[in-house]
């Protein structure tokens, strides 16, 4: 018997049918023996309704109420989902974040969990219920609900998990596991049947929207085992998990022969490629060349809560330089009024941006040890004609910005330079 916690997004219970569909899946799953533990998200695009309400009634909603408006949501899923598994003759109960010993801090709207107790999801598993609990929610230290940030439910599922020791996280989702490009750009794209926690990491940090960052932070740091998948299929989806786990965890021989001879894990050099449209270059033009620039402008940006991506400052010449470098395209405007202070400040010459631009990355764990790779890439591109704006290297990612024309083909002929198409 194990444990599982099972986590449907938004579409999954969308309409009653689509409840229905989950509630025979988790009964189906309850039914093997299994303890099962539910996390639901809100029914389709709740939350954005719900966002959109408030801003009718003002520009500057107050967090605190927000909170209280958008973990609505997800109540409506619980309560519902619920109803319908007590009505097909199994014993469920539904929980909120609260109710299920989910603490936050104080950042409303974007908070943090800080803790999980959860004595009242042990109590009700262990009296043989399916027990349902609302992601995205937690009781801050006010003793008021917080929201965990935009697809926080994933948040809520994994450290659940964690906390339950459950033996697996299930994501069920409208896809059908990780994907090495998104399929709907690059038709050979394929599913993964396995990916590593720090190569998740990254390409969501690309862009790649399947899982909220966070939550596979959170799985990394207490190893949960994640398993994305199809609502609506049995197929299996992808593992997020350690890196060496395929032959570190098998003890059979055999398994961990044949995982040997297979190279350990399924992780070739490169395991997907990422596209980010959300992405503005700015160029600060003729710059003083002396010490504190960089400090000043950056510092600018950052008390302005301005996240920075990629930055590149040319060679100096006479005394001045350019600095470029990327922000979300959301965050463009205020960047802009932040910067003509600087410039004005600085005596530069001119702020200028550029928002037809887009990010395209490759990601894998197997660079740490194949030298190349970024030359192979910018080779490729260079062949089919593609510019490289700007250039950011991790360990385990390049990523370049190109004009957002050129995105979709450099992330075609990415894939096909690193062979992604072929298991
Ligand atoms: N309902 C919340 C959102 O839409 C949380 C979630 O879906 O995970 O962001
Ligand atoms: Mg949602």
């Amino acid at each position: 018997m194990s444990l599982v916690v099972m986590k449907f997004g938004g579409s999954s219970v969308a309409d009653a049918d689509r409840i229905k569909n989950v509630a025979n899946r988790v009964m189906a799953r309850r039914h093997r023996g299994d303890k099962v533990v539910v996390v639901v998200s809100a029914p389709g695009d709740m939350t954005d309704d719900l966002i959109e309400l408030a801003k009718g009634v003002t520009s500057d909603p107050d967090a605190r109420e927000m909170d209280m408006l958008l973990a609505t949501g997800e109540q409506v899923s619980i309560a519902l989902l619920s109803m319908a598994i007590k009505n097909r003759g199994m014993d469920a109960v539904s929980l909120t974040g609260p109710q299920a010993g989910i603490y936050a801090d104080w950042t409303h709207t974007k908070a943090r969990i800080t803790k999980i107790r959860p004595v009242a999801v042990q109590r009700e598993l262990k009296k043989g219920r399916i027990v349902i609990v609302a992601g995205f929610q937690g009781l801050n230290p006010g003793r008021d609900i917080a929201t965990l940030g935009r697809g926080g439910s994933d948040l809520t599922a994994v450290a659940l998990a964690a906390a339950l020791k459950a033996d697996v996280c299930e994501i069920f989702t409208d896809v059908k596991g990780i994907y090495t490009a998104d399929p709907r750009i690059v038709p050979e794209a394929r599913k993964v049947d396995r990916i590593s926690y720090d190569a998740m990491l990254e390409l969501a940090g690309a862009g790649a929207q399947v899982m909220q960052a966070r939550s596979i932070e959170v799985g990394k740091k207490y190893e949960v085992p994640i398993h994305v998948r199809s609502s609506f299929t049995d197929e299996n989806g992808t593992m997020i998990m350690r890196e060496d786990s395929s032959t570190m965890r098998s003890t059979k021989g055999k398994k961990m022969n044949d995982s040997i001879r297979n190279g350990g894990t399924e992780e070739a050099v490169v395991s997907g490629v990422a596209l980010d449209r959300n992405q503005a270059k700015v160029t600060l033009a003729d710059v003083p060349d002396r010490p504190g620039v960089a400090a000043e402008v950056f510092g600018a940006l950052a008390d302005g809560a301005i996240n920075v991506d990629m930055i590149i400052q040319s060679a100096p010449r006479e005394g001045v330089n350019d600095i470029s470098f990327t922000v979300s395209r959301d965050d463009l405007k205020k960047a802009l009024a932040i910067l003509e202070r600087v410039r004005a400040h600085l005596k530069a010459r001119s702020v200028t941006s550029d928002s037809a631009v887009a990010k395209v990355s490759i990601v894998g764990v197997g660079m740490r040890s194949h030298p190349g790779v970024a030359a192979s890439l910018f080779k490729s591109l260079a062949s089919a004609g593609i510019n490289i704006d700007m250039i950011s290297t991790s360990e385990i990612k390049v990523a370049c910005v190109v004009k957002e024309n050129n995105a979709e083909k450099a992330m075609r002929i990415a894939h096909k330079t690193f062979t992604l198409e072929k298991k």
